[in-house]
């Protein structure tokens, strides 16, 4: 069982994309620690597989479904699912992409419409979908997974970056739009966490001295270091927040 003394969620029924590894699974893990159930989904099957029967070992409810974030009809699975066991409270939107590296006026058309697609239209169409099920909820919540470089452009992270800085107003206007609905919306912006999407910028000692000598705790991120915040904004606890963009990011720098 968790060591998670914190049991905020009991009751709840939580869906979390792309949530086989790194953040992702890290905010599936503690939203089941809390107590809720919690829908866990990535493209590949096997890393579905994989990451349920960890969760499940460790005595956690979790179900695990295969959804590409852009699919229509496997977003759809994952509502069929939340209705089934009994609808939903908390939608985490956490899946997206970099298929080029560059600056911003570099970047194919191609990658451009891949970035767009995955990282900003699938979370506002995950979260219009949703609404419907999180209007019967009690406390609905929507937590959106934005980056440190939604307000920072990284060197070469150009479009990616530009992406993340849409979700940083979509969280804004969905906020003031479902908060008549006690729907709240919020959004997290990571700094450099130790994951496979980061491995690119930490795969060398200069690059990690380089992004080390911008984060003043001196180290970098872990998927647990997000992971508490989402559950704080998901229970009770986060009840009057809303519209907000919280950066989990050492203390980098973080100002529009
Ligand atoms: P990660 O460790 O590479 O994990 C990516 C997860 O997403 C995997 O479970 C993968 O499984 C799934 N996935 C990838 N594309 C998908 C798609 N189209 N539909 C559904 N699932 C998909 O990545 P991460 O670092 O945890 O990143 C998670 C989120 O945090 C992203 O939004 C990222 O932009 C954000 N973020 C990360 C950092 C960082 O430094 N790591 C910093 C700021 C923000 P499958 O391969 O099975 O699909």
């Amino acid at each position: 069982m968790s060591s998670i003394a914190l049991k905020r969620l009991y009751g709840k029924i939580a869906v979390v994309t792309a949530s086989t590894d790194g953040i992702g699974l890290a905010i599936a893990q503690r939203l089941a620690q809390e107590g809720a159930k919690v829908i866990i989904s990535s493209r590949k099957e096997n890393n579905v597989q994989e990451a349920v029967k960890k969760l499940c070992s460790e005595g956690l409810d979790v179900k695990g479904l295969v959804c590409h974030v852009s699919k229509a009809a496997d977003r759809q699975k994952l509502f069929e699912e939340a209705h089934k066991i009994g609808g939903l409270d908390i939608l985490v939107s956490n899946a997206a992409v970099n298929p080029e590296v560059g600056d911003v006026l570099d970047c194919s058309e191609n990658s451009w419409d891949k970035i767009f697609e995955v990282n900003v239209k699938s979370s506002f169409l995950l979260a219009k979908e949703a609404v419907p099920l999180l209007r019967q909820s009690k406390a609905g919540r929507i937590i959106f997974i934005s980056s440190i470089a939604g307000f920072q452009p990284f060197d070469l992270l150009g479009a990616y970056s530009v992406s993340k800085t849409a979700l940083l107003g979509l969280t804004k206007a969905a906020a003031l739009q479902l908060a008549p609905d006690d729907i709240t919306v919020n959004c997290i912006a990571p700094g450099v966490i130790k994951t496979k999407f980061s491995s690119a910028l930490t795969s060398n000692e200069d690059a990690e001295l380089e992004i080390l000598s911008r984060i003043p705790l001196n180290r970098l991120g872990k998927p647990h270091d997000i992971s508490g915040a989402v559950a704080f904004l998901a229970s009770d606890d986060g009840a009057y927040i809303t519209g907000e963009n919280i950066v989990i990011a050492g203390g980098m720098a973080s100002r529009l």
